[in-house]
């Protein structure tokens, strides 16, 4: 079992997609999430964090959290400091931010390799790329309820955001 990353559905070969283990997927979206959620300022940047933390296989399923990178919540207006942001979040999981949160040592060389090809994918995109309604479907599905509706809190023992799920952390 594994899940995929792919920069957009129609593109799918090994060299376009990050296939991660499902252990590996849970580190990876740890890692993710500790720097995400240090770096993230912009309301965009929050939700972009949100959103990799809501790859939760504890709630979504195991192998069932691959996305496309094309199908992220970007937004045209704010695009390019996303992207930066997107790769800031990148450097930070490679220079651990956050990892003396977690009850576990992450393998770096696995971790790096993910990261490696995380990164390729992301400096793929392009503001041509956005498609618009995922943003406003992903908002729109959102309860009134959920984190991203009102004011991204975060775990009290990981300082990540939650999610609809709550910490992807704490559930993994
Ligand atoms: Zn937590």
């Amino acid at each position: 079992m594994s899940n995929i990353i792919s920069f957009n559905g129609t593109e799918l070969s090994d060299t376009d997609s990050l296939i991660m283990s499902n252990g590996g997927t849970d580190v990876f979206i740890n890692v993710l999430a500790l720097s995400g959620s240090a770096l993230a300022q912009a309301e965009s940047e929050k939700r972009l964090a949100v959103y990799l933390s809501e790859k939760d296989q504890s709630a979504v399923g195991r192998g069932c959290v691959g996305f496309d990178i094309a199908e992220m919540p970007w937004n045209k207006s704010t695009f390019e400091n996303d992207k930066k942001f997107m790769i800031g979040v990148i450097n930070g999981a490679r220079n651990k931010i956050g990892w003396e949160k977690l009850d576990y040592s992450p393998n770096t060389i696995i971790v790096l390799q993910y990261l490696d090809i995380f990164e390729s994918l992301i400096n793929k995109m392009t503001a041509e790329e956005i498609k618009e309604d995922f943003l406003i479907k992903w908002l729109s599905e959102a309860s009134m309820t959920d984190p991203v509706n009102r004011g991204f809190p975060r775990c009290k023992r990981h300082n990540t955001f939650l999610t609809c799920f709550g910490c992807q952390i704490c559930n993994s």
